[in-house]
């Protein structure tokens, strides 16, 4: 336990010893010259990883999306979204901002979007209508407290893009946390979209990064894109070796992070004002609705805090995620805080 449990995001994880020292002895190069040797290291494992032909370090989950959103479309172009996304919710609108695209947003069943819905939407272009290129799928979905997507539906939304010979890509953030989930390999799930983007920088505990995998061409045109957004950057080996530690030690730990979200969505289902199914919480991130007869949510979030217990207020509810730096007796302390200001 540290001095604070800070159960905001995954992204607060600290790197570990080894990633520092993995840094300080980075061997690099330039990277936007081609040469750094530990970056070529990571895309090179990251695309082995998700069975693609190749794979690109990005500074962030945003740019990893939205390079590859770029990547996929072009002007009067629309993308089908699912409603409570990150891409749609979460990241500054850059399918407006950046790609100049039309965001579709449709409703889902925990983040799972109905194939038939989703064809009912592709549209075929007009002067009035602009055609859909690209369907976005979120997994493990962020704001559907970390559901895992199934596999058939990812199927099914597959055959829907076949047939209308159009692309799908996969926020992947956190799809280790959705292949330890389910036991299903990461593989099969990249091996239904067409790209996918992950995160090394929230359960994986690197410092900084992501990486967009996808078809050879795909990643050598989203190169250069991420050059002109600005995501160039040069002796970045020592950002990309913690980035291989993340994906060769830090992924099989995901499972605790799962124990201690569901252990703590247990214990806090049945307590005044708490709306929560536990059978909800898949992996490592817990979404209730809190209505309580006393205590406000912002109220609820500064007694956490007074007890030095962070979590982040949503509309409506707050959001609880387990990582490497919360263990057991965080755990603990944050149930008995409940209980005590729920009281
Ligand atoms: C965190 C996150 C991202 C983007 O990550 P950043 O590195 O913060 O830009 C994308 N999608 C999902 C679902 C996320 O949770």
């Amino acid at each position: 336990m540290s001095e604070i449990s800070d159960f905001r995001s995954d992204t607060v994880t600290r790197p570990t010893p080894g990633m520092r020292r993995a840094m300080a002895e980075a061997a690099v190069g330039d990277d936007v010259l081609g040469d750094d040797p530990t970056v070529q290291e990571l895309e090179t494992l990251a695309a082995g990883i998700v069975g693609k032909e190749a794979a690109l370090f990005v500074p962030s989950g945003t740019m990893g999306n939205s390079v590859a959103v770029k990547a996929w479309t072009r002007e009067l172009e629309e993308v089908i979204v699912e409603a409570r996304s990150h891409i749609f919710n979460m990241e500054s609108t850059h399918l407006t901002f950046i790609s100049r695209v039309t965001p579709r947003p449709l409703g889902s069943r925990r983040g799972a979007m109905d194939p038939d819905e989703v064809e009912a939407n592709i549209r075929k272009p007009s002067v009035h209508i602009p055609e859909t290129s690209l369907v976005c799928v979120e997994n493990t979905h962020n704001n559907w407290s970390g559901a895992v997507l199934p596999l058939a539906n990812l199927k099914a939304l597959r055959s829907v893009a076949d047939k209308h010979q159009i692309r799908i890509h996969m926020d992947g953030a956190r799809i280790f946390n959705a292949s330890t989930a389910s036991g299903i390999p990461v593989k099969d799930y990249a091996a239904l979209s067409d790209s996918v983007m992950f995160c090394l920088s929230k359960g994986l505990s690197a410092p900084v990064g992501s990486m967009l995998a996808g078809p050879r061409d795909f990643i050598d045109y989203a190169r250069r894109i991420r050059k002109a957004l600005g995501g160039g950057m040069r002796q970045a080996g020592v950002l990309a070796a913690p980035g291989l530690i993340a994906l060769t030690e830090m992924v099989g730990r995901l499972g605790q992070d799962h124990a201690r979200a569901k252990k703590l969505a247990s214990a806090i289902a049945g307590l005044p004002g708490v709306k929560l199914d536990p059978a909800d919480v898949e992996t490592n991130i817990i979404i209730f609705g809190l209505s309580h007869p006393r205590v406000s949510i912002a109220e609820f979030i500064a007694g956490l805090r007074k007890k030095r217990i962070l979590a982040l207020a949503l509309s409506g509810g707050v959001r609880f995620v387990t990582h490497k730096d919360i263990d057991d007796e965080d755990v603990e302390r944050a149930i008995s805080a409940f209980k005590e200001i729920l009281a």
